[in-house]
């Protein structure tokens, strides 16, 4: 049986795991993270990605889960609604299509469990990879070697495995120019599955009612010129970072302001693409954001990582032999287009036939 590593636990490390088992394959995931990690806002699944989800089992999940969003307003400095509408939000586009949207961890917590067949090793990272013409040594931040057929980088923007097989982070990232957080607090807006939207300049936020209504999720984000350097594992320097950018804003900002520091889900990244002209090498290739994020603008982060593991497993299953290629052939275009939604209209939403065209433009049939 050949046996695969998957470094990272997020979206598209455990569907890779649930199709590779699938498929016959022994999948362990190391995921640097104790646990399966909370936070993050409503993520949507659009057309291919929806016919994955549908063939692993996990769609009426997904559904029982989905948002149902009924519409957003704009508010200006003083709270003055200046905007209102139920045919759309900005997380999730149109209200009345076939797209769904659910909260990241909802959605981790369904694929965690669909990948039941993988053994998953919270808390430990790779350190070095090692590769000859039958297999990858890997050696483990918290000691051990092991052998396997092949490693595949799921783990996010800024991924490790990209750093340890193809080079340094800034040689592949395209910054966008923003920086957004992600955090829950108390929906002391009374929100009912509502989002309200506030922006002055290039600051501003978004916040919006999690399934339930007891809490909000609060967006707040700012442009940036130029890249900000920041720690990725220093959250109290993060919350800083958006305290400089956001704090002279109207509207709740001393409220939410207060809520970021009690927040203990915060998650804080730039907007930024993976552009690479290659994804795999040798025995070791790249999935998701790890290889080709299109960056929370683009609305298809999570699509891409579905369907990117759904090809990958079926021709890795098909014939090991030119698997890695044939998987970077099939999904180049899809990767292209999907990554175009997020610089189509600066500043706003690509059009909707954009979005409909780039979610379809792959056949999941070989
Ligand atoms: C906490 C969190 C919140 C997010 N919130 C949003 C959001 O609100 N909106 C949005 O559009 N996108 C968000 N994203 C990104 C979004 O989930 C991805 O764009 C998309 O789902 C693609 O999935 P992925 O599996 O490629 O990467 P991700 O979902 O980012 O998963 C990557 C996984 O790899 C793990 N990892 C990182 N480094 C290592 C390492 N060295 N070793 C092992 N594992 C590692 C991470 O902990 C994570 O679990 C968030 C990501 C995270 C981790």
């Amino acid at each position: 049986m050949s046996s695969v590593l998957v470094s990272g636990a997020g979206i598209g490390g455990p569907v890779l795991a649930h199709w590779l088992t699938r498929h016959g394959f022994d999948v362990t995931i190391v995921e640097r993270a104790a646990a399966p990690r909370r936070g993050g806002q409503a993520v949507d699944l659009r057309g291919a990605a929806v016919t994955v989800a549908e063939r692993m089992g996990i769609l009426e999940q997904v559904l029982a889960k989905r948002t149902q969003m009924l519409g957003m307003s704009m508010v200006d400095r003083d709270g003055n609604e200046t905007m209102r509408t139920t045919e759309h939000t900005i997380s999730a586009g149109r209200l009345d299509g076939d797209d769904v949207e659910i909260m990241r961890e909802d959605l981790v917590a369904i694929v965690a469990a669909a990948a039941g067949g993988a053994q998953t090793i919270y808390g430990d990272s790779i350190s070095a990879l090692e590769q000859d013409a039958d297999g990858v040594d890997v050696t483990f931040e918290r000691g051990g070697r092991r052998r396997f057929d092949y490693v595949v980088g799921a783990d996010g923007l800024h991924s490790n495995v990209r750093a340890l097989a193809f080079g340094e982070e800034s040689r592949f990232v395209r910054h966008l120019g923003m920086y957004v957080s992600i955090y829950s607090a108390p929906n002391f807006l009374d929100l009912d599955r509502w989002q309200i939207w506030h922006r002055e300049g290039d600051a501003g936020y978004g916040v919006y009612s999690a399934p339930g209504n007891a809490t909000i999720r609060v967006n707040a984000g700012f442009g940036a010129e130029q890249p900000i350097a920041f720690d990725h594992r220093d959250v109290e320097a993060q919350k800083r970072l958006v305290e400089e950018h956001c704090s002279a804003l109207g509207w709740e900002t001393p409220r939410l302001m207060k809520a970021m520091w009690e927040a203990d889900d915060f998650y804080f990244d730039a907007a930024a693409q993976i552009h690479m002209d290659h994804w795999s090498t040798g025995r070791v290739t790249l999935l998701g954001d790890a290889g080709y994020c299109a960056s929370l603008f683009s609305g298809q982060g999570t699509s891409l990582a579905m369907v990117g593991a759904y090809v990958l497993a079926q021709e890795l299953g098909a014939d090991r032999r030119g698997a890695f290629d044939r998987y970077e052939e099939r999904m180049r275009t899809f990767v292209r287009l999907n990554q175009e939604l997020a610089t189509e209209n600066p500043g706003g939403a690509a059009s909707e036939e954009s979005v409909r065209r780039a979610a379809t433009a792959i056949s999941l049939d070989r």
